[in-house]
């Protein structure tokens, strides 16, 4: 089959790999038909060295479930599925407790033999506690939207819980990205009543608004931080979705949260230290997130999806073949797309 394979930073390429194949009982194969690419995944499309194997990429896709293993219960072949950006078994302490990214007995795709999603076929382990059955046909116009559930949505609307979003505060989104603008939508659907949010790029913005931003920081750093106090009576936000990871956009979220108030963070930490602890300390500022469990929240968004509330698949700009991936990359790197969908 063929498969997205990164070989090195500004490297990708489409290739022959072995065909994906159920190999546990509690696996599922599935023919993917959508699958899209992630702002993470142009870190290393940044900054990975050379690797002569390369390496799989993809981890948010839906497809049509082509087989199941022997004790594969919840989906069975034919089935429209959805899989979140972690594969977990459903059925451990931390799934239970709704943080499958923390699964006992999960992983990730792409990664330790696992296929990624970009590519024509997947073996979904633990294919019960990872899949969720989709009510629609294939080729359903709401397939850029139900594509999001696989990351981008669930990872705004864990920015936002992690903010503690609430009805009537003013919530505050760091980054114009996919993440950041789907932060919006999460903002908008938990009741924010002010939603701040900083960025740059006049199409981002302009969708940001429609989703229901009602005020936009162009402003980088300190002149960020005062644009927003402005905004907020001069306390800032009550709750800060920062959504992009480097040590600018986290000193700026860690700036512009108000006494009291929480810092959600799901863009990937490009550093390790989390700066001016001190300030946040006498603040009382809490600061949470992470990886999102993307499972734990499809449930939750999809009736919101399927019946139109919400419409995230507009933060798709671009739909390129598996054959166009690598310039898809490229696109999403140099910011000419906001995000890219792959139909296959
Ligand atoms: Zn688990």
């Amino acid at each position: 089959m063929r498969a997205t394979v990164m070989f090195g930073a500004g490297d990708v390429r489409i290739e022959n790999v072995p065909d994906a194949r159920l190999v546990e009982p509690t696996d599922a194969l599935l023919r993917v038909t959508r699958a899209c690419i992630c702002g993470s995944d142009l870190w290393p499309y940044n900054q990975m060295e050379h690797s002569a194997s390369g390496q799989r990429m993809g981890h948010e896709f839906i497809g049509v479930v082509d087989a199941v293993g022997a004790d594969v219960r919840t989906v069975k072949v034919g089935d429209v599925v959805v899989a979140p950006f972690a594969w977990s078994d459903g059925t451990c302490v931390f799934c239970h407790e709704g943080l499958h990214t923390s699964c006992l007995h999960g992983g990730w795709w792409a990664r330790d033999g696992i296929d990624g999603g970009q590519g024509e076929a997947v073996r979904v382990p633990q294919a019960d506690g990872t899949l969720v059955v989709l009510p629609v046909g294939v080729d359903d116009a709401l397939m850029p939207s139900l594509i999001t559930l696989s990351d981008v949505m669930g990872t705004g609307h864990h920015a936002a819980l992690a903010a503690k979003v609430a009805h009537g505060k003013t919530a505050a989104v760091v980054g114009d990205g996919a993440v950041g603008l789907c932060g919006v939508i999460a903002a908008r659907r938990l009741g924010a009543e002010q939603i701040i949010l900083l960025g740059r790029r006049p199409d981002r913005i302009a969708l940001a608004k429609e989703f229901g931003a009602t005020d936009i920081v162009s402003e980088r750093g300190d002149e960020a931080v005062e644009r927003v106090r402005e905004l907020t009576g001069g306390f800032g936000a009550h709750s800060v979705l920062e959504c992009v990871g480097h040590d600018l956009s986290t000193v700026t979220a860690l700036g512009i949260v108000r006494p009291g108030g929480a810092v959600g963070r799901v863009g990937l930490p490009q550093h390790e230290q989390i700066p001016t602890t001190l300030t946040t300390f006498f603040d009382n500022v809490s600061i949470g997130g992470g990886p999102a469990p993307a499972r734990a929240y499809i449930e939750e968004l999809l009736p919101d999806v399927l019946e139109g509330r919400i419409e995230p698949g507009r933060v798709f700009d671009r739909v390129i073949s598996l054959d166009e991936v690598p310039d898809g990359y490229r696109a999403m790197n140099e910011r000419e797309s906001i995000k890219v969908l792959i139909e296959l």
